[in-house]
């Protein structure tokens, strides 16, 4: 096919090898659960497009609202106000019940914000430093801020190995027992004391390793926070908006963060992402225009916001993706159970990473990426492998798959299994 061929060759001249180019499906058209080629070749996704497409690929309704939109014309963002970005704060406000938001275009760009807030409230508050409390094994994004905050040591190559605004800990694995001594210990090592503690950042499950969050941890860190005056911020760019089978994964820990962070399925695949706000105590120490930018708020990526809420406003999405997700991991345990070496690594509803364990106990990385390409070969089309070592095969259908649809994928995901094992 020379014209896939010319935009792979093309993408390969042109951009660094830094960015990740995934071969050989090259997307022309996505919709619902599936993705086309040019020549209209499909394949069930269980990417959804890096955990965007929540609500399936392109609905009718989030594409219409772009259209009518863009025809009102490509305004400017932030400086001005628009009618679509006050439905969307107050949409977010009634879905969330967070009473302020504040729009951004990326993922990084609300941690970013996150750390900004807390910092400068902590610095309101009278302290001299200002430590953001993270946790081994996360990932924020690939700013610098954000990679800082991040726990993945190849992230971090470049940068300094000690930056006194930010303290790893380690993460709160669901099963362990851990409590806040766990963080008081390594702020002791560390030498910083509580009160210097701006915020605790976390995910409540990990995107690099599906570790999920003890859920008495989250209440731990809630208590911790509270005694310190700390903010507690929850990065749910990738766990909202459905993906473990609830709106967010922190209403299943009973624990509201001060901040909550969104990105990924707000929009189904617009950037935008979004810092909510519980209190408005929160920011209200920053001057006007300290958290602006050009494009956050971009009234063609907020009339598709707007859409996007709408297909959450009655929970029906959310039940679907719980049911759904209780197929997969059942389907997965299946699949494991069927030969040895193969292992369910982790499933929060719709989301869940798979990989082949080898004779000498470790995970392989090259059955992983020849898992990958089986799939694409039989229509199934899953994201490199990821993880902490490359060896997780992560799946995260549309939370919009049909039963008979994920059953599909499901049967195309053994058959490709076993080639790779045979
Ligand atoms: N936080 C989490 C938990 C994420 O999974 C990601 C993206 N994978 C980000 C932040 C960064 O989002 P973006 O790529 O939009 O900057």
């Amino acid at each position: 096919d020379d014209d896939d061929t010319w935009v792979i060759r093309t993408l390969r001249q042109h951009e660094p090898a830094a960015v990740h180019t995934q071969l050989p499906v090259v997307w022309h058209r996505a919709s619902g659960n599936r993705v086309f080629d040019r020549r209209g070749r499909s394949w069930l996704d269980w990417t959804s497009g890096i955990l965007t497409a929540n609500a399936g690929h392109s609905p009718d309704s989030v594409v219409n609202a772009v259209i009518s939109q863009a025809r009102q014309g490509l305004l400017h963002a932030y400086m001005f106000p628009t009618a679509v970005r006050a439905r969307v704060v107050r949409s977010l406000a009634e879905l969330t019940g967070f009473p302020q938001s504040v729009l951004f275009t990326t993922g990084a760009e609300a941690v970013e914000a996150a750390i900004k807030i807390s910092r400068s409230r902590a610095s309101a508050h009278g302290r001299d430093r200002a430590v953001v409390v993270t946790f081994d094994g996360a990932f924020h994004g690939r700013t610098l801020g954000a990679q800082l905050a991040g726990g993945l040591p190849a992230q971090r190559y470049w940068l300094p190995d000690c930056d006194e605004a930010f303290l790893r800990v380690p993460y709160p694995v669901e099963g362990s027992r851990w409590d806040s001594g766990v963080l008081d210990h390594a702020l002791e090592q560390a030498g910083v004391s509580a009160e210097d503690v701006a915020c605790v950042l976390a995910e409540l499950y990990q995107g690099s390793s599906l570790r999920k969050m003890e859920p008495t941890a989250a209440r731990n860190l809630r208590e911790w926070c509270d005694r310190h005056d700390a903010l507690l911020v929850f990065d749910e760019v990738q766990s909202g908006f459905g993906r473990t089978g609830s709106l967010f994964a922190y209403e299943r820990t009973g624990v509201r963060p001060d901040l909550l962070l969104c990105g990924k399925g707000i929009s189904g695949s617009l950037p935008v992402s979004a810092v909510l706000v519980a209190d408005t105590a929160c920011t209200e120490h920053l001057r006007p225009g300290e958290l602006t930018n050009t494009h956050g708020g971009n009234p063609v990526s907020l009339a598709a916001v707007e859409a996007n809420l709408a297909l959450f406003a009655d929970g029906r999405l959310v039940e679907a993706a719980a049911c759904r997700g209780a197929q997969l991991a059942e389907g997965l345990a299946q699949w494991a159970a069927r030969s040895p070496g193969r292992e369910v690594v982790g499933a929060h509803g719709m989301v869940a990473g798979v990989a082949f364990r080898s004779p000498d106990g470790t995970f392989g990385r090259e059955q992983a990426r020849l898992l990958v390409a089986e799939c694409a070969q039989r229509g199934l089309l899953l994201c490199a492998p990821a993880g902490l070592d490359g060896t997780m095969v992560k799946i995260m259908p549309p939370l919009t798959t049909t039963e008979a649809d994920l059953g599909e994928g499901l049967a195309r995901f053994g058959v490709a299994a076993d080639a790779v094992q045979h």
